[in-house]
Formats: C-alpha cells, sequence, structure tokens
C-alpha cells in the first residue's frame, strides 16, 4: 500500500518509489506553456547529454554512441515519411531515394551477421523476438528459454513477448556455477517437453553458447532455435566470441544499439530462405505498417564501418572486459565467474550484495558519474532483488578508454562502493579520467 501524500498522475500504479520521483517532477513541470515545455525539454536533453555524452563513464552493456559517420547520416526528417512495401511496389510513390536504404541495410546486415537475409524493420529486439514467436509457433506451444536469473530477457519469457504470443514458457535446465546450459540434462528436457523454439542468447552473456549442441537436441524435439545477440551482436559482428548461424542456430536476432553501436531498432538474420519469409510476413504486415526507415542509414553505414573495423573493436571490447575484471578484483570486488576467468565476452559480472544489491550499487556510482546497471546473477534464489552488478566495455572502448585506464575505473568504482567516499569527491576524478580518453575505435 503507497503511503504517500499525493499519487503520482502518470503512474498511481507505480511503486512507491516510482511515485515520489514521478510527483516531484509532476509538481515542477506542470501548468508550463509551450515556451515553458520547450525550455525544460531543452534542459533536459542538455544534462543529459552532458552526463552521459560528455562527462560520465558510461559502462551500461545495453547501450553505446554511434560513430561519426553513422550518426552524420541520420536524418530525422526520414522519420515520417512512411515507406510500405518492397522497393518497386511501395505503397506510396516517389520513395525511390529511400530504396537504396532499404536495399543497403538488410544486405549488409545479412553478409556481417552470417547469414544470407535480414529483416531490418522492426523498431526493437523485443518485436524482433515477437516477430520470430509469431513466424515459428501458434498460441499454445511451447518455447523453452534460459532462465531470469541466468540473463534470459523479459522478451524470452511470459511477462513479455511470449507470454503476448500465448506461447508457454519453460526455462531450460542451466548449469548455474558452470554459468552454461547444462548439456547434460538438456536432451531429454527437449524430448519431453517438445517445445516448437528454444531461444539462447541472454542479457549476461560472460562466455558463449555451445550452439551445435543445442542445435543437436533441437533437431531431436523438432525444435527452432533462435539466438538471441542483442547483446554480443557487435562481437559477431567482427567474427570474434562465436558464429551462432554457421555453427547451427536458425535464426539470430538482435538489438542494433548495444555493442553493435547503430542506431535504436533490431534485425533478424538467418541463412534459410523459407524462415526468412516467414519472419517477413510476420514484421510486415504482421507487427509494422510504416516503419522509420531513418534508421536504415546508420544501420547500413554501421554494418559496412563494422565489416573494416569489427575485428579490432570486438578485440578491444573484449580485452577491456578481462582488464576491468581484474582490476575490480584487484580492488577487492568478488568479480562473478572467477573460477573461469571471470569472461569472455565485453561483459563482466561483479557481486553486489555487500552493496545493498546490483540497483543500489548502480545508484551509487550514478552519483559518482560512472552509469551501468544491475542483474540478476545465476546461483541467486528466484524472486530477490538483483545480485549483481553488469558492465560493458563497448562504449568506453568506442571513447577510448581502453584496457590501460581499466584500473583507473575499477579504482574510482572502489571509492564509492567500497570505501565508500562521498560521491561529490569521486565525480570530478570520474570526469577527469573520461576527459582523458584517447582515440576510440
Ligand atoms: C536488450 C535485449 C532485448 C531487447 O532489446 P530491445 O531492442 O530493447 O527491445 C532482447 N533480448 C535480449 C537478450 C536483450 O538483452
Amino acid at each position: 500500500m503507497v503511503t504517500l501524500e499525493a499519487r503520482s498522475r502518470v503512474a498511481p500504479w507505480a511503486s512507491e518509489r516510482a511515485q515520489r520521483r514521478l510527483t516531484e517532477l509532476e509538481s515542477a513541470l506542470g501548468g508550463l506553456d509551450a515556451a515553458g515545455v520547450v525550455r525544460a525539454v531543452a534542459d533536459a536533453l542538455g544534462g543529459h547529454r552532458r552526463a552521459f555524452d560528455e562527462e560520465g563513464i558510461v559502462l551500461y552493456a545495453g547501450t553505446n554512441t554511434m560513430s561519426p559517420r553513422a550518426l552524420a547520416v541520420h536524418q530525422a526528417s526520414v522519420s515520417s515519411r512512411p515507406s510500405m512495401g518492397w522497393p518497386g511496389e511501395k505503397f506510396q510513390a516517389g520513395l525511390d531515394h529511400l530504396d537504396v536504404l532499404e536495399t543497403l541495410a538488410p544486405l549488409r546486415m545479412a553478409a556481417l551477421m552470417d547469414g544470407r537475409y535480414a529483416e531490418v524493420r522492426l523498431q526493437s529486439a523485443t518485436l524482433a523476438n515477437l516477430a520470430c514467436y509469431t513466424a515459428f509457433a501458434r498460441p499454445g506451444d511451447t518455447i523453452a528459454v534460459l532462465p531470469e536469473a541466468a540473463g534470459g530477457h523479459a522478451s524470452h519469457h511470459a511477462q513479455g513477448a511470449a507470454g503476448i504470443r500465448g506461447l508457454r514458457v519453460v526455462d531450460l535446465p542451466y548449469d548455474a556455477a558452470g554459468f552454461a546450459i547444462d548439456h547434460a540434462r538438456l536432451p531429454a528436457f527437449l524430448r519431453r517437453e517438445r517445445p516448437a523454439i528454444v531461444v539462447i542468447g541472454a542479457s549476461l552473456m560472460l562466455f558463449p553458447h555451445d550452439v551445435a549442441a543445442v542445435r543437436a537436441a533441437c533437431d531431436e524435439a523438432g525444435a527452432t532455435l533462435i539466438y538471441d545477440a542483442s547483446h554480443v551482436a557487435g562481437l559477431i559482428a567482427g567474427r570474434r566470441f562465436q558464429r551462432p548461424l554457421a555453427d547451427g542456430a536458425h535464426v539470430l536476432t538482435m538489438s542494433t544499439y548495444k555493442s553493435f553501436g547503430g542506431p535504436p531498432g533490431a534485425a533478424i538474420v538467418t541463412r534459410d530462405e523459407e524462415l526468412a519469409e516467414r519472419v517477413s510476413a510476420a514484421a510486415y504486415p504482421g507487427l509494422t505498417a510504416n516503419y522509420d526507415a531513418a534508421r536504415l542509414a546508420p544501420l547500413a553505414v554501421t554494418a559496412a564501418e563494422l565489416a573494416e573495423t569489427g575485428p579490432a573493436y570486438a578485440d578491444a571490447c573484449m580485452a577491456g572486459a578481462t582488464a576491468l575484471a581484474a582490476a575490480l578484483q584487484a580492488s577487492g570486488f568478488a568479480v562473478a565467474a572467477a573460477e573461469l576467468g571471470w569472461t569472455t565476452s565485453h561483459h563482466v559480472a561483479v557481486e553486489a550484495d555487500a552493496f545493498g544489491g546490483g540497483d543500489e550499487a548502480a545508484r551509487a556510482l550514478a552519483a559518482g558519474g560512472i552509469y551501468l546497471s544491475g542483474i540478476g546473477l545465476p546461483g541467486q534464489p528466484p524472486g530477490e532483488p538483483m545480485g549483481g552488478l553488469r558492465i560493458g566495455t563497448q562504449e568506453v572502448t568506442r571513447r577510448g578508454l581502453g584496457p590501460d585506464r581499466m584500473p583507473a575505473v575499477a579504482d574510482l568504482m572502489a571509492r564509492l562502493l567500497i570505501k565508500g567516499e562521498d560521491p561529490a569527491r569521486v565525480r570530478p576524478d570520474t570526469l577527469a579520467l573520461r576527459a582523458s580518453a584517447g582515440e576510440g575505435l
């Protein structure tokens, strides 16, 4: 029961904590005229740009900064120019220029991600997953996914897209200590549950999956295997970490703005024409009518750039993660998966129970200018607050904070979390470290 003096008008059903923040803003922002709204919005954008783009150190795993060339080709006015159907037979006449984007983006994405066909029209990976569930399963079918504590995404689970499609969700057997699917139990599990779809790939991916082994078990059970590469797409684009489509995933889904470093949105890539055609129909006219074609310009440019620079970028992201994990461990943090060498991706997970859980620890770091999030850890009991902090090195890599700067990052984090130093004293040092960044990748 919420015991606030006033309930939020935006979301009176939200948590007490959220309603406190909302009501504070609702009273500060109420009654503005149009000029007042413009000022409030401009101030908010300026503050956000300073914090994330100019001053802070962003270790949040699910974000990135686009390259200068990709940013330069994003033309906002294209977003409100509706575009429906294939080039050559558009519902709207006169869109021949956009046809170039709509041809380049899928060709470049398919080639880069190791496939033959790419569906690039969907606005988010959540919708990409829903399109696949629509294409490959019917309501009432079973979908087998990674447990939430192992990074299984909301869009894989009953509260998200899988539930919206009316699928019955079962958790894949998982070996928490090994940070891996339990392959000893997988084949019998799939034979028993008979899922139409198996989804692997997660929001925390310290290590690659054994895709070939999962595919073999899927074949026995008649399941379509989806690899959700939302977080690791930038590594895969760099021909590092693993090759899901070459190793047997039927379909790869991905966010285009996390390690991939492109515009917000999604791609669905496959080598199979029949699966691609089904996905295409689910995307349009299934889940989109008009879509934001402006995304496709930075997407095509990002894909073309990664075809050239991806290997060096992926190597640097992974080297940064290993360096940061080692430095965090040396600074007194408990880094997850220590017995396994912490990570072979760009992700690092840190145990956060000692700091009041992942959310609490992330808030303390944000006060000092370091931005990231909490994450559940595979070993933790279900329903508990997130026991870990999740780190991704993709953005610091792009911004020129390489492996040699990771001890300094770990030191800032230790001052904020382990030594409990006043964030106001640490923040200037965060900004100074960010300002000292070298040439990015
Ligand atoms: C972030 C994420 C998504 C969702 O991506 P959106 O583009 O935000 O919808 C899907 N799957 C996984 C594993 C993710 O980490």
